[in-house]
């Protein structure tokens, strides 16, 4: 027999979370702050709980995928935690998961906090994943019934390693937009199609995606020297042609700057012989 859960919160996540659930043969019991949003998932079989406080009363194991921190404080603030094992796929920061694990511990229950990798429609599909951090226990017991509707990723014992995590890819996502978005604009008004540019971007950037790895290379030696291929010395004097065409192309420059400018205080403190890696000293505020 499957693990039977509750899920709290119907929104696109939640339903998409709770199908998969459903789909694979998981008694469900759901609760959502507007009723009316648990249709979708009663009408699959799950059975709508009257309030947050009888649907965490309903299985041991409470999932809870909520707009923010604060709507899952709202929502659970009546409802007795004594014995249960929430999971909190709900998105917030590295402090919030800790101070929520701390307010789960205090009434009782033991705390994972996830980071959902995916959006809705990725969900029950390869490809998506989910980052859990916090006890480990309860993701051990409950590993097969979270690996339902994604794959799991645990990354540690402190709760707030999942935000850290999750924040950090899409950091690294949204640098890769703003790259993106700054290419596009560089065409715009000329007569290079979107979409041929598209299938030249698309696998430059799946080739230079492997920096990373010379970058957590470098981290963890120490040792930053590239030697004579791409130093820094050569990229900062590149930077005046990325700057010049945009000016050319009538392109502001407002997305690519800060980081050329970084590159270049970094080139000013001597570190010529060195890749990109040491901007990450740069970055650190203390
Ligand atoms: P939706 O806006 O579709 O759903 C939000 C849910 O939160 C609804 O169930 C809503 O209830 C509930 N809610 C909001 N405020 C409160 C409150 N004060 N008390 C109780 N319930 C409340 O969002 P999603 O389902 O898309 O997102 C849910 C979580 O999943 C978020 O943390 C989001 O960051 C995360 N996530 C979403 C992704 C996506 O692509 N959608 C991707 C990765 C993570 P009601 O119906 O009553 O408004």
């Amino acid at each position: 027999p499957r693990t039977p859960l509750t899920l709290l919160g119907t929104g696109a996540m939640g339903t998409a979370l709770g199908r998969a659930w459903l789909a694979a043969g998981h008694p469900l019991t759901v609760w959502n702050r507007t009723p009316e949003r648990t249709a979708a998932l009663t009408a699959e079989g799950a059975v709508a709980a009257g309030s947050a406080a009888e649907a965490v009363a309903a299985n041991r194991l409470v999932v809870a995928c909520l707009l923010d921190d604060a709507s899952v404080g709202a929502a659970l603030e009546g409802a007795d935690l004594a014995g249960r094992d929430l999971v909190n796929l709900t998105t917030g920061t590295p402090a919030d998961g800790r101070a929520r694990a701390a307010w789960a511990e205090e009434r009782g229950a033991r705390f994972v906090d996830g980071g959902i990798m995916a959006v809705p429609p990725m969900i029950g599909a390869p490809g998506a994943f989910v980052l859990y951090s916090g006890d480990p226990d309860l993701f051990q017991e409950h590993r097969d019934t979270l690996a339902v509707p994604a794959g799991t990723e645990y990354v540690g014992a402190d709760p707030g390693l999942a935000a850290l995590h999750d924040v950090a890819l899409l950091s690294g996502m949204y640098g890769m937009f703003g790259g993106i978005t700054q290419a596009f604009a560089l065409l715009r008004g000329t007569d290079v199609a979107p979409k041929g540019f598209a299938a030249l971007l698309v696998p430059w950037l799946n080739a230079m995606a492997d920096a990373a790895h010379r970058t957590a290379e470098r981290l963890e030696s120490g040792d930053y020297t590239t030697g004579v291929v791409s130093n820094l010395a050569m990229q900062v004097a590149g930077t005046d042609t990325l700057l010049r065409t945009a000016a050319e192309q009538g392109v502001s420059p407002e997305l690519l700057s800060p980081f050329l400018d970084l590159m270049r205080r970094r080139l000013a403190d001597g570190h010529d012989a060195e890749d990109t890696t040491g901007l990450v000293h740069l970055l650190h505020t203390r």
